[in-house]
């Protein structure tokens, strides 16, 4: 599995809709200072369920939406579709291309889609959980996240071996289950 696209629109500096394809091994985005190297990575992280807008560098939720430049007025909506290439049905879905959409509008609302249908983030989230790939998965390390995890507590660093070995989706749906039996 690997990432094969990624189309963004009205994401913080995309006002219009770009499309990146990356190949399988190693891909470089390069650029000046500023020009929105760090903003893909940013889609990347949102797209795949991020519900952190510090984490993405905002403040508030609007913040992630193109807020308007001296030419283009700012715009309603940010939405980012990252489409994996699914060959080798590593992710357990029967199809071998899997696209997610993100889309959010400035009164608030949001929107998933996955393979074009609706879908909720519980079920991005169900998805990625424990492949590594999910919010809290490792495959995306940013500045200071080494240093972090390198002073981290020993619990705390329990909790990224967990992700590594496939057993955080177990533990997610065993406290699910103990939750309903308190019910
Ligand atoms: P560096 O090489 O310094 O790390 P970079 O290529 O990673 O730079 P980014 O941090 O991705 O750059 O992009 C920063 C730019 O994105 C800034 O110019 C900022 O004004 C712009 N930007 C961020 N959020 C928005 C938004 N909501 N609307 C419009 N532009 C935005
Ligand atoms: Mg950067």
């Amino acid at each position: 599995m690997f990432l094969k696209k990624i189309e963004i629109q009205g994401f913080k500096s995309f006002a219009d809709r770009i499309q990146i394809e990356f190949q399988p091994g190693i891909n470089a985005i390069v650029g000046p200072n500023g020009s929105g190297k760090s903003n893909v990575t940013d889609a990347i992280r949102w797209v795949l369920g991020e519900q952190s807008v510090k984490s993405l560098r905002g403040s508030k939720l609007e913040d992630i939406i193109f807020a308007g430049s001296l030419k283009r007025k700012p715009l309603g909506m940010a939405e980012v579709t990252v489409v994996l290439d699914n060959e080798d049905h590593f992710l357990p879905l029967d199809f071998t291309e899997i696209s997610i959409t993100r889309r959010v509008f400035r009164s608030g609302e949001s929107e998933f889609y996955l393979n074009k249908v609706p879908c909720r983030l519980k079920d991005i989230q169900e998805l990625l959980m424990d492949t590594g790939i999910g919010k809290d998965g490792y495959s995306i390390i940013s500045q200071g996240e080494i240093d972090e995890f390198l002073l981290s507590k020993p619990e705390e660093r329990r909790l990224i071996f967990e992700e590594t070995a496939g057993i955080t989706k177990h533990k997610a749906r065993k406290k699910e289950s103990e939750k309903k039996l308190e019910e």
